[in-house]
């Protein structure tokens, strides 16, 4: 099929719920893409924050080709080697104690709810099973973490949503302490917000909204599903804020371009969780983990984060450089990064697409890169050279 029939035939038979761009890749290296025209794209996305490891890594590949060869699932009634080898290096990462598998963002931020509210079941009774989270935030798209998501936009359509979610803004700390009673099992919150806008949560909110979790015994939840597995530079973004969480969630970036999502818990709550509380057919997938293990080993070293962080600093400092007037501010940690502009970003990223580069918006004004942890300093170059020339014209456009 040429790509006038691909995308008729997605337009015929696939429900129409993304805007999709105009590009059906063919194959693809590193942080550069091919289409099935052969037109080349420079990737500032990883998807969406998934391909930690770029395209058909060498290392990845043969990874899930092996786990592939022998088997790819069992079901969750036996042992999978892969599962718990993942499981043990999650959490001698992340200090935590134990961790439940499921296969997406969405799901391990369900699961973290779920347990928190269990938590404080077990504890306290009925009625204390208000989870807070921040004004702009993003927690995925089931009917729950819809409810959890922090944006009107998200509560639309599907009534009723889950009960038992409150939204404070981040960063003030009055607000929160007043939108805390005695219903309140959970605060969570992404430690950098990816589809709000890449905005900062910072440093002295988080320390108090921690000290106000341990005088109430309110569980302290990350959602790291964008931010984590290497993505800012430290494993775990909130790693940065040094406090201890109890719960944290990661998904995006884990499996490298499989679906895997996990929330791991601290040693407070690593127990909650019994038999038949809860589950997942294909949870813990064991080629999903053997591909996350690749991931987990490549990127979490002292050598890679160095990397990371230099890579991010290279992209952010050669933006500011551009010293274009349609570039308001640009922020973030590693290699997630925003691009606050005063032109319409949407018109960035498809006048990008037609000039050979992928990149992503967020909230109202941003520009977001994403790039596979792994690009290339070349990859790096060519697709500064296209991004400023796009910044450059839609600025002027505006
Ligand atoms: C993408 C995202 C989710 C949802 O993940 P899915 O895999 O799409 O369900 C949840 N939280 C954050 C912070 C995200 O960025």
């Amino acid at each position: 099929m040429n790509t006038d029939k691909i995308m008729s035939a997605d337009a015929a038979h696939i429900m129409h719920t993304y805007g999709r761009l105009p590009v059906v890749p063919s194959h693809g290296k590193s942080a550069t893409l091919f289409d099935i025209e052969g037109k080349k794209y420079i990737d500032f996305t990883s998807g969406i924050g998934v391909n930690s490891l770029g395209f058909a890594d060498k290392g990845w590949c043969d990874a899930v080709t092996s786990q592939a060869e022998k088997f790819a699932h069992v079901s969750n009634y036996y042992y999978c080697e892969t599962a718990s080898l993942l499981a043990e290096k999650l959490t001698a990462l992340t200090g935590l104690k134990k961790v439940f598998f499921a296969n997406s963002g969405a799901e391990a931020n369900e699961g973290a709810i779920k347990l928190a509210r269990k938590y404080s079941f077990d504890k306290y009774g009925a009625g204390r099973h208000t989870v807070i989270t921040l004004t702009d935030s993003f927690h995925g798209r089931t009917v729950t973490t819809l409810s959890a998501t922090g944006q009107d936009k998200f509560h639309n359509y599907f009534f009723p949503f889950t009960d038992g979610f409150r939204f404070s803004p981040a960063n003030d700390i009055d607000a929160l302490k007043a939108a805390v009673d005695d219903t309140v099992c959970a605060i969570m919150m992404e430690p950098i917000q990816g589809e709000g806008g890449v905005n900062i949560v910072k440093d002295d909110f988080v320390k108090a909204v921690k000290d106000i979790c341990d005088e109430k015994d309110i569980l302290l939840i990350f959602d790291e599903v964008q931010t984590g597995v290497s993505r800012t530079g430290k494993f775990l973004a909130s790693q940065y804020f040094c406090v201890d969480a109890d719960i944290v969630t990661l998904a995006k970036g884990l499996g490298g371009g499989l679906p895997i999502g996990a929330f791991l818990a601290g040693s407070k709550c690593a127990e909650t969780l019994c038999p038949g509380d809860h589950g997942s057919t294909f949870g813990g997938n064991p080629v999903s983990c053997a591909a996350a293990c690749e991931v987990v080993d490549r990127l979490s070293g002292e050598e890679a984060m160095n990397e990371i962080l230099e890579k991010g600093k290279y992209i952010s400092d050669a933006v500011r450089s551009f010293g274009l007037s349609s570039v308001v501010e640009v922020r973030g940690k590693g290699l997630m990064i925003g691009i606050q502009v005063n032109c319409d970003p949407k018109l960035c990223l498809t006048e990008a697409v037609k000039n050979g580069l992928l990149i992503l918006t967020a909230g109202k004004d941003v520009v977001r890169l994403l790039p596979p942890l792994t690009i290339t300093f070349p990859e790096i170059d060519e697709g500064l050279t296209i991004l400023k020339k796009i910044l450059t014209s839609t600025g002027e456009e505006k």
